[in-house]
């Protein structure tokens, strides 16, 4: 039986490929898109869907299923991340592989677009049992993954150590003295095993940095700036470890299984300690009140982060949302109706394909470490992303001023009519 949570969730996951859908095709108006190129890019090129058993600890055998949905590859390989979540499926997939075609083409990567996942609650299985899960599924994609085919990547609830089964099997199944060759067939890896210096923090100082470069532009200091995260995992934390730095205040936090506020803040390493010692959950963390689930989005705050799953900011809510800026750490969080509500209030939107980009901009430089064999240090990743971002950023907000549209109707125009010149220019094959 469902619970009503989950079959919330689900229905959320089918609005995520309605939002995707209407951005598209309101953009390709806009700019009077190629009636071929649009057929092209309003379908999804292939779309797996894997039924796979696995052994589980106590001998008996469960059957799992599997997707890879890949969009577009005309700019390169498809790339995208693998997410762990129990409304994952094809609808949900589909949307999050187009916004990989758009984040890729809009950051100039020289990527296509996918996405996949299981359909598992995570927490429900050993590590030994998830081991063998992401393994069989690495297996049972065989080649529809590769280093110059598709590239998955850590998403929701996938880590590094996802990643890293994940290079391990494939590279197994090649033969031995290719199998080096093929460490890059996923990204996201541990630094022990190919992966990129920084590539754990990229997406959340990237949500930082776009959040600095707005603000700067706007001249508004960060410091005492009051902000609100959905979600404490990878994006949301390090997204909140960089604000803190530059003074800004975390007031509310809400996550999977509970929702915190405290006006006088709340320290993010310590909520992280806590974080890590209470199951991943912020649920219960003393420093701070327990509130509603749904009096999260009407806390008083300056800056709005929605960093976990699609469909969140709704018309439902958007009207109760006080911040003066939306930053999508999340792919989708923002519904085409709730946005209309944000932007009607005077709230910006940093859209999440610019907001949310640094991740899989580190992802290219993890793969072009490892085709080249370099090492990259720390420090030499987090400029280079820096100056690609301000690069992505100002474009963005440039396309915005010329064309009189908000950022995310900018960000979607860059994308599409790179893939566009670029179909223009080779025509379509035979
Ligand atoms: N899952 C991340 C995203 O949605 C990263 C994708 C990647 O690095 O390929 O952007």
């Amino acid at each position: 039986m469902l619970t009503k949570e989950l079959k919330q969730q689900k229905l959320r996951k089918r609005g995520m490929y309605e939002n995707v859908m209407k951005q598209f095709n309101t953009v390709a108006d806009l700019i009077n898109l190629n009636p071929n190129i649009r057929k092209i890019l309003g379908i999804t090129n292939n779309e797996l869907v894997i039924h796979f058993p696995v052994k589980m600890d106590n001998g008996e055998v469960e059957i799992l299923t599997g997707y890879r949905v890949q969009h577009n590859n005309a700019l390169g390989p498809y790339k995208g991340g693998l997410r762990y979540h129990a409304t994952t499926n094809t609808d949900s997939v589909k949307a999050l592989a187009m916004w990989m075609t758009w984040k890729t083409s809009l950051t100039g990567l020289p990527f296509g677009g996918a996405k996949g996942g299981i359909q598992i609650d995570p927490s429900n299985y050993s590590n030994s049992e998830l081991e063998r899960i992401t393994r069989r599924f690495t297996y049972a994609l065989g080649d529809n993954i590769g280093p110059d085919i598709d590239i998955p990547a850590p998403d929701v609830n996938t880590n590094s150590q996802t990643m890293a089964w994940i290079a391990d099997t494939y590279m197994s199944t090649r033969s031995p003295s290719d199998r080096s060759n093929n460490q890059h067939v996923v990204t996201g890896k541990p630094v022990g095993s190919g992966g990129l210096e920084g590539r754990d923090r990229a997406t959340g100082y990237g949500v930082y940095l776009n959040i600095k470069f707005w603000t700067k532009e706007n001249n508004i200091s960060l410091k005492n700036k009051r902000y609100i995260v959905q979600g404490f995992g990878n994006v949301g934390y390090w997204t909140a470890h960089f604000l803190e730095k530059d003074g800004a205040i975390l007031v509310g936090v809400q996550d999977a299984y509970g929702s915190i506020a405290n006006v006088n803040g709340i320290q993010v390493e310590d909520l992280q300690q806590y974080v890590l010692q209470n199951k991943g959950s912020i649920a219960n963390y003393p420093k701070s009140q327990p509130i509603e689930k749904d009096d999260f989005y009407a806390l008083s705050c300056d800056i709005c982060i929605p960093a976990a799953l699609g469909n969140q900011i709704t018309e439902e809510n958007a009207s109760k949302i006080k911040a003066f800026l939306v930053a999508e750490g999340a792919n989708g969080p923002t519904s085409v109706e709730g946005e209309k509500i944000l932007l009607k209030n005077g709230i910006m939107v940093i859209p999440d394909i610019l907001c949310n980009s640094g991740g899989v901009i580190a992802s290219y430089f993890e793969w072009l470490q490892n085709r080249s064999g370099e090492f990259w240090e720390l420090e030499e990743v987090l400029i280079k992303l820096e100056k690609k971002l301000k690069k992505v950023f100002k474009k963005v907000l440039k396309m915005s001023r010329k064309r009189n549209v908000d950022m995310r109707t900018a960000a979607y125009i860059i994308a599409i009519e790179r893939i566009e010149k670029s179909y223009l220019q080779r025509g379509i094959f035979p």
